[in-house]
């Protein structure tokens, strides 16, 4: 039988529960056992729900879906080192955040749910206000009053209503919180079945590598949703005996904006964050990640870390992925800065992966990055 199991004190609910959190108040995760029928994955069209069977919607019936996914895998050259870069920005909605709203909206449709409320400005929120239309479901996006119309324009073309919030970003999230009292919390960072839908990046780059799973995977980290949401599925495919082992896992955060830096380091787990607003790499500018133990956690049992990169390094990194052909969001390249530190001391012959996050096309701040 299915769960919902709390990732703290471990409280199980049953699968049919409604609810996005713990009693407790920490977030939950779904106990699943996950199939790996490989001929029949085979047979099936490219895409993340050809894993049909290791993602925990109950009836094909009410899956969300633009056949999405199976993003490339292609070879690149990165400060003299041959590396993979999983294009990850090859989605609807221009990030790997519809690979999350795929299979939360079709969740939400399982739970015949008629309106759901998210809180991001940014790429989560433009994934699920799209699913949110394909679904026929009404959505609603809390901001920050501050954030530009550019920001959400994306938004409200898919027809959801964004409510704008005086003050901080976590005074928004508070909003969020009291409107979820009486409406489904379609959230990124809460909601566990946000994490089925980023764990199939996993499944594919092990698909794509004749089912071996990398050395190492780098990649930007906010929320956590993409590194444990792949740390979830690489783990999925070695219990289940496709792959032998599970890769390092290295997490990369902007340095003004850097609290699971500190706490794998044996900081403050809230960490000062003064520069959220400063960073260019605004999608992974996250004070308070609510499953920051959970990654950090993640990280350390696959014997990964976390780099921190300076906006320097970041811009100096979106001109080199955009001259190499691939124009990608500057929270993107954040990930790509990280990879060039985390290449100083790679091994010979490591097998490494980097996934390019978000599209450049969608970044308000690009042109400045050129100046
Ligand atoms: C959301 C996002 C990230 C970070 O993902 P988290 O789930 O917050 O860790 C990185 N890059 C882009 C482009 C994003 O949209
Ligand atoms: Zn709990």
């Amino acid at each position: 039988m299915n769960s919902l199991k709390c990732t703290v004190c471990s409280q199980k609910y049953s699968f049919e529960d409604p609810r996005w959190r713990c009693e407790c108040g920490r977030p939950l995760d779904i106990e699943f056992t996950p199939r790996f029928h490989l001929g029949r994955i085979d047979s099936r069209p490219p895409g993340m729900w050809r894993y049909r069977e290791a993602i925990p919607i109950v009836s094909d019936d009410h899956i969300v879906s633009f056949s999405e996914g199976y993003t490339p895998l292609v070879e690149a050259d990165v400060s003299g080192f041959r590396v993979k870069l999983k294009l990850d920005f090859l989605f609807p909605t221009g990030s790997f955040k519809d690979r999350g709203a795929s299979v939360l909206l079709s969740r939400a449709k399982e739970l015949r749910i008629g309106s759901v409320i998210e809180d991001s400005s940014g790429n989560a929120g433009a994934a699920v206000a799209a699913y949110s239309a394909k679904a026929g479901i009404s959505c609603c996006i809390y901001v920050p009053s501050i954030t530009s119309n550019a920001k959400t324009s994306q938004i409200e073309a898919y027809g959801a209503s964004v409510i704008r919030v005086e003050g901080s970003r976590e005074q928004t999230a508070e909003s969020a919180l009291k409107a979820a009292e009486s409406t489904w919390y379609a959230s990124h960072a809460w909601n566990p079945f946000f994490f089925q839908g980023t764990k199939t990046v996993a499944y594919e780059l092990c698909e794509q590598m004749g089912w071996k799973a990398p050395d190492t995977v780098v990649a930007p980290v906010g929320n956590g949703t993409l590194l444990l949401g792949a740390y979830m599925g690489f783990r999925e495919l070695a219990e289940a005996g496709v792959t032998g082992s599970i890769p390092r896992m290295i997490g990369v955060q902007a340095a003004l904006c850097a609290p699971l830096h500190a706490g794998f380091r044996g900081g403050a787990d809230s960490a000062p964050c003064p520069g959220t607003q400063k960073t260019v790499a605004s999608g992974i500018a996250v004070a308070a990640p609510v499953r920051g133990e959970q990654i950090i956690k993640a990280v350390a049992e696959s014997g990964g870390r976390f780099i921190t990169v300076e906006e320097f390094e970041i811009i100096m990194s979106f001109k080199d992925m955009a001259r190499k052909g691939l124009f990608i969001e500057p929270t993107a390249a954040a990930g790509i800065a990280g990879l060039r530190k985390y290449l100083v001391d790679a091994n010979d012959g490591e097998n490494v992966v980097a996934i390019l996050t978000g599209h450049g096309l969608k970044s308000p701040e690009v042109p400045m990055l050129l100046e």
